[in-house]
């Protein structure tokens, strides 16, 4: 199963892309991760992509491609895989098709997770996520709290804010969203797949109904 959401910062793909990958059982792929994970390591890539990252900008296409291309061609991307933020802009998703002929391979489902825009900026300077890798869980500090505050909830580590989350980026990566990144609404509309899941609300649900889309229109088998 090859599965893509798309979705605008703070729509939460990535606490829906983490779920469903433990239930399917697939990897998950978040662009914005492996980013961060690169500038963290210090790699040539990462400190590439560490001044469009600062800035709320999209990091050069070429870096993501390479990126991806290395990892869906992998052992572990055999069965499938769910990526998030990967492809955002059309650039992107045609190199994403080419990667996928080679491959063999094609997107059962690209979900689109709609959340209105007044509801975004809030959602992204309230993020706060568990400082350790392994756990990575995600909390918001109004609307999904830690019980005790600052602290994860499932593995007691501190939780972080990201930097990019803070209140002065968050204008800049909406407006690069909308610029480049929302056009791959109609690119995959236009190609059939595209399924729209309402992204607001019981995070319970929302899964729920991710699930009953992938059932009854991309007919997943696990
Ligand atoms: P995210 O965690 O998905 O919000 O991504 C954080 C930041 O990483 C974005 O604001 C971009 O600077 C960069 N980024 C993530 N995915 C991509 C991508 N596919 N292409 C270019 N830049 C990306």
């Amino acid at each position: 199963m090859r599965i893509l959401f798309l979705g605008a910062p703070g729509a939460g793909k990535g606490t829906q892309c983490k779920r469903l990958a433990a239930k399917l059982n697939l990897p998950h792929l978040s662009s914005g991760d492996l980013l961060r994970e690169a500038v963290k390591q210090g790699t040539p890539a990462g400190v590439a992509a560490k001044g469009f990252m600062d800035k709320g900008q999209l990091v050069t296409d070429a870096i993501l491609i390479d990126m991806f291309r290395e990892r869906l061609s992998g052992p572990s991307c055999a069965n499938g895989f769910i990526l998030d933020g990967f492809p955002r802009n059309i650039a992107q998703a045609k190199a994403l098709d080419l990667l996928l002929e080679e491959l063999k391979a094609q997107l059962n489902c690209v979900i689109n997770l709609e959340v209105d825009d007044s509801l975004l900026s809030d959602r992204i300077t309230g993020r706060r996520t568990c400082g350790n890798k392994g756990c990575a869980q995600v909390f918001h500090v109004k609307f999904a709290p830690p019980k005790k505050e600052g602290i994860c909830d499932d593995c007691g580590a501190e939780l972080t804010q990201r930097s990019d989350d803070k209140e002065d980026l968050v204008a800049a990566r909406l407006k690069t969203y909308r610029e480049q990144t929302e056009p791959l609404i109609e690119y995959y509309g236009g190609k059939g797949n595209l399924q729209t899941v309402g992204g607001e609300g019981d995070p319970d649900e929302i899964f729920e109904a991710i699930m009953t889309t992938l059932n009854t229109n991309c007919l997943i088998k696990k």
